[in-house]
């Protein structure tokens, strides 16, 4: 078998072989990001990307490309690797977009990782997002690859004389990451005075009644949207009387204001079962200190509550007491620096760079 094999890849089939694996690229397509839709568009009825010799194919073992649509994350870097090592050589990887080049918007992002670090990559297709054309060009490219052992594109790019960008004075570059903490920022919120919503206006006399001495206020923001703030000793209270109403936990977030020192946790509940309050949206917030960031769970009245808390407990470190499955991480990828997205993060310093060329 394996005589075969060599006999076909250097025999004199050797050309057919070529040929064979130029018009049989069957990507698989790993869509990680918003790239992914200009896949689709390549491949869609308007470009016909099959025409060209190449199917999307969802299962690795029988596809010898790998299209990235864009930012790889260091969770999706584990699968990246082990798709490519699932496939038959030959094998190919094409990358797609900024994100996949250096980065994109998220170029400091503590979870971005660079394919080219991960997998071989033959080319690279720049832009935000790149276009059906240029992904198509790329596969044309790719095939040219194939024949002739030669990686080159179709187009030619005008030379740039790259010492002359970096020559520049600092205030023709673009800019560097913003500082981190905001010297206390006056943040004005404007709340509606009068929202013309009176089913909600009834709603807030009802928890008025039900949360007397509970809260801080009852506030309508918007159209179905009432904000209740509390102490947090209160919290628990506040949970045990309004889940008697609403049934599910839409969302918990985690706040950051390092120059306050303080952390606002915020549940959003909102309900299933009662058809007049499926619209409405109640937020429960409380401040807590920074220093010390720990929250009631709020788990035995809103079981949808546990994944929400223990996401917020890896990328922000706020301890949800009497969660009973909270532990170590187990959103984030195991290098992942601790509580990546408090403010006070240092990002990484660098700034876009014009001028590297990959040889
Ligand atoms: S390069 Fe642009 S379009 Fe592509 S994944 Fe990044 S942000 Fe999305």
């Amino acid at each position: 078998m394996s005589e075969n094999v060599e006999f076909l890849g250097s025999g004199i089939f050797a050309p057919f072989k070529k040929w064979g694996t130029k018009w049989s690229l069957w990507p698989v397509h790993l869509v990680t990001a918003c790239c992914g839709v200009e896949l689709a568009h390549a491949y869609a009825s308007g470009y016909d990307g099959e025409r060209l010799g190449s199917l999307n194919y969802g299962i690795a073992r029988q596809t010898n490309l790998i299209i990235v649509e864009g930012a790889i994350s260091r969770k999706m870097a584990r699968v990246l690797k082990i798709t490519y090592e699932q496939m038959p050589d030959p094998k190919f990887v094409v990358v797609m977009g900024a994100c996949g080049l250096k980065g994109g918007l998220f170029w400091n992002g503590y979870h971005m990782v660079r394919p080219s670090d991960v997998v071989p990559v033959d080319f690279f297709i720049p832009g935000c997002p790149p276009t059906p054309e240029s992904l198509l060009r790329s596969i044309r490219a790719l095939q040219e690859k194939i024949m002739s052992g030669k990686a080159e594109t179709t187009i030619s790019f005008d030379k740039v004389d790259l010492s002359e960008i970096e020559g520049r004075s600092s205030a023709a570059r673009p800019p560097t990451t913003p500082k981190f903490i905001a010297p206390t920022p006056s943040i004005k919120v404007d709340v509606p005075k009068d929202v013309d919503w009176e089913f909600g206006k009834k709603l807030v006399k009802e928890f008025e009644k039900d949360l007397n001495g509970l809260y801080n206020s009852i506030t309508i923001t918007a159209k179905n949207r009432i904000a209740i703030s509390a102490e947090k000793k209160n919290i628990m209270a506040i949970a045990n009387i309004l889940s008697k109403r609403f049934d599910h936990v839409k969302n918990v977030n985690v706040i950051d204001l390092p120059h306050e020192n303080s952390f606002i946790v915020e549940y959003q509940v909102s309900s299933y079962s009662d058809k007049k309050l499926m619209p409405v949206v109640v937020n429960i917030y409380a401040r807590i200190p920074r220093d010390n960031p720990r929250f009631p769970s709020l788990v035995t009245f809103w079981p949808s509550a546990d994944y929400l808390e223990r996401e917020m407990y890896d990328l922000f470190g706020v301890w949800f007491e009497g969660n009973p499955a909270m532990g170590e991480r187990f959103l984030l990828a195991p290098d992942t620096p601790d509580f990546p997205l408090r403010k006070d993060r240092k990002l990484k310093e660098e700034e876009y760079c014009f001028c590297e060329v990959r040889e």
